[in-house]
């Protein structure tokens, strides 16, 4: 079995289990508010332009077909990417794990001399922990895009795989960029448009004098090795363009066969991730140019657990996701606990599922519970990552992995044994309605049952079962 993703480094696992950090999170009604103003908003964006186009089913059953097609010859095409992009000028690292992956990036960034990196978004390098691997070895890593500047200046975590400091609003992002970043105007205001000019000033300065950038990728065209990532910013295309190397960390699951499958991503992303029809900043690149963009490129392909997740012939189909965030404005979990109660960068539904199987379930064991299962994120998503069925999968995987009897593993072993014989099945039936006369509807079970009414009440058993019925005539 490939290994899954080596605990003491990046960011797949919490400190404490989902329920506590949830709990957490529901008490805080600023959250709630900034978390529901801002799903709404875009969920409401993304249906108006989906609903624009007579073939979106059409589009989504091909996206999810090239996915399933990438899974099944991941070896071939992964090859084929790198004699592509070795051809084309560039240099491709493999990297098992992690700690490999931070590995050659440091050393990568050291070889330059420089002390400091501009940096594109990118899940990959947060789930590695790049910006921690890289401060222990001297190197400062400065986040472009504006959501992740203000996540890193207020030295908060991501909350959102789209809007990483969704959980944040203005007054709460003028308040960290007057505490944190350098040279801000005193009189600076929480409007939007001051906010976003203020760190254009600070970020342009940065632009101009870092030589190395360090990126993720969206996708890598395996015909032609070329890398795509897409923004909405255009800080990315800064980074992407003005320094002299690009070290671009990309998980596996992001190679397409050709430019015509990358067709397909490129018109279902945007519609699912930002409502907007087509995306504002499509950077792409092909290994090295002469005399034009960075003139060291180098490409670290990114296992970390991801062969594992290809191993499980389940499983894997959470390798599909183009991490468009469409299943986290849709799911009332999400809406209401926000990302940090995930403990992982990949939170949401996607989170859920994911990241158990890139850890191995037992390390994230609560989190496929952190889910009502009503499938909204199914409807959304526009690969048709059927979640909900990947949540159950995993909730047998760890009831399996538990080995001990637990409450409601002894409950189902009673009522299975009950239903196969039937004189005890009507006596329980019987005993059952005792409760009716006993008045208890809607309260809850008693230990060690107790957990499972909690959020639940009680089904009032009826005055006269079947049994009795069928008896009667
Ligand atoms: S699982 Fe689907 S909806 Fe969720 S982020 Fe991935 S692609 Fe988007």
């Amino acid at each position: 079995m490939p290994a899954t993703a080596p605990r003491g480094v990046g960011h797949l696992r919490g400190d404490e289990p989902f329920p506590a950090a949830a709990r957490r999170a529901l008490a805080d009604a600023q959250l709630r508010r900034n978390l529901g103003h801002a799903t709404t908003t875009i969920r409401a964006k993304s249906g108006a332009v989906i609903g624009e186009l007579p073939d979106w089913e059409q589009l989504r059953a091909a996206g999810s077909a090239i996915k399933a097609d990438v899974l099944a010859r991941l070896p071939e095409l992964l090859e084929q990417l790198e004699a592509a992009v070795t051809a084309a000028g560039g240099t491709v690292h493999w990297a098992a794990d992690a700690v490999a992956a931070n590995r050659i990036v440091t050393d990568l960034v050291a070889a330059t001399g420089s002390d400091r990196v501009i940096k594109v978004k990118s899940m990959a390098t947060q789930e590695i922990g790049l910006n921690e691997a890289l401060a222990a070895a001297g190197i400062t890593a400065v986040e472009t895009d504006l959501a992740e500047l203000i996540v890193q200046l207020g030295e908060d975590r991501p909350s959102h795989i789209l809007v990483p400091a969704i959980h944040r609003n203005r007054a709460e992002i003028r308040e960290i960029f007057l505490r944190a970043m350098p040279g801000v105007d005193p009189a600076l205001t929480d409007e939007p448009a001051a906010l976003a000019a203020a760190a254009r000033r600070y970020l342009r300065q940065t632009f101009l004098t870092t030589p190395v950038a360090v990126s993720g990728a969206n996708f890598a065209v395996a015909e032609t090795g070329t890398l795509a990532v897409v923004e909405s910013e255009g800080n990315g295309r800064m980074c992407l363009t003005l320094p002299e190397t690009l070290i671009t960390v990309m998980g596996i699951e992001k190679v397409v066969p050709t430019w015509r499958d990358l067709e397909v991503f490129l018109q279902l992303l945007p519609r699912a991730s930002t409502g907007e029809r087509m995306n504002p900043y499509t950077s792409m690149w092909t290994g090295v140019t002469p005399g034009d963009g960075p003139q060291a490129f180098h490409l670290v392909l990114l296992d970390n657990g991801r062969s594992a997740v290809l191993a499980d012939e389940v499983g894997r189909q959470a390798l599909h996701c183009i991490r468009c965030s469409a299943c986290l404005n849709v799911c009332p979990v999400y809406q209401r606990t926000g990302g940090h109660a995930y403990g992982s960068v990949y939170p949401g539904p996607i989170g859920a599922v994911l990241s158990p199987q890139l850890t191995g379930v037992e390390d994230n064991a609560s989190l496929p519970y952190a889910s009502s299962l009503c499938g909204a994120c199914y409807d959304a998503c526009p690969v048709k990552i059927n979640i909900p069925e990947l949540l159950v999968h995993l909730r047998a995987e760890h009831v399996a992995a538990q080995r001990r009897p637990t409450a409601e593993s002894v409950a189902m072993a009673a009522a299975a044994y009950a239903m196969d014989h039937p004189a005890l099945y009507a006596a329980a039936q019987r005993a059952a309605r005792l409760t009716r006369l006993a008045g208890r509807r809607g309260r809850g079970l008693p230990p060690p049952l107790s957990g499972w009414t909690i959020g639940r009440d009680l089904p009032e058993p009826p005055a006269r079962s079947f049994r009795d019925w069928w008896a009667r005539r």
